[in-house]
């Protein structure tokens, strides 16, 4: 079993090795890099945003079914995500589909129009990755303001974790490691 990042045309072109090495650092495992084949569906016209939820069904179904053995999938795009209920969301997993998706959208500070560079995006990348695949090992959130399983709700919020696990994730981690 594999852990994939598809990296959608969508999102910042350059940035996708970074990201997979400093990912695969984080985990401790190799992350391997693909053009996204998956057709993302699930665009709302009044919202003008995609539903991520929608997106990971679609995995569920026509994607990880018909090709995935128990790899990992994590799609990144430039396409803003929600989940009903919610504004937005920078990323979302289904951890019993291995399935997991980030938008790059809120991770630019040209959004907020702030002053900044392209290593910001990357290491907001690397933070919501490696959130989304840990939950689909199984981890939940964490309270710890500072641990990547942190579920910021704002670009401070997510800016303030580091790209580390708190040592009771990390024990997690390496649990979950042992079934792979
Ligand atoms: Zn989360
Ligand atoms: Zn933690």
């Amino acid at each position: 079993m594999s852990f994939l990042i598809f990296w959608d045309r969508t999102a910042p072109n350059g940035l996708q090795v970074p990201v997979a090495q400093a990912i695969g650092a984080v985990l401790g495992v190799p992350v391997l890099l693909e053009e996204n084949p998956v057709m993302l569906r699930g665009f709302d016209r009044g919202r003008n945003q995609y539903n991520a939820s929608k997106i990971l069904t679609d995995m569920q179904d026509i994607y990880t079914r018909q090709h995935g053995i128990g790899d990992y999938i994590l799609i990144v795009t430039g396409k803003d995500l929600y989940i009903p209920g919610h504004d937005f969301v920078f990323g979302l997993a289904r951890p019993s589909v291995r399935a997991g998706i980030i938008s790059t959208t809120r991770l630019e500070n040209s959004y907020y129009q702030r002053k900044g560079d392209i290593y910001d995006t990357i290491d907001r990348a690397v933070k919501e990755g490696t959130h989304e695949f840990c939950h689909m090992l199984g981890l939940d959130h964490c309270a710890n303001s500072e641990c990547i399983m942190f579920c910021p709700t704002t670009l401070d919020e997510l800016d303030r974790k580091r790209k580390t696990l708190c040592p009771a994730c990390q024990r997690k981690l390496e649990a979950a490691k042992k079934y792979f």
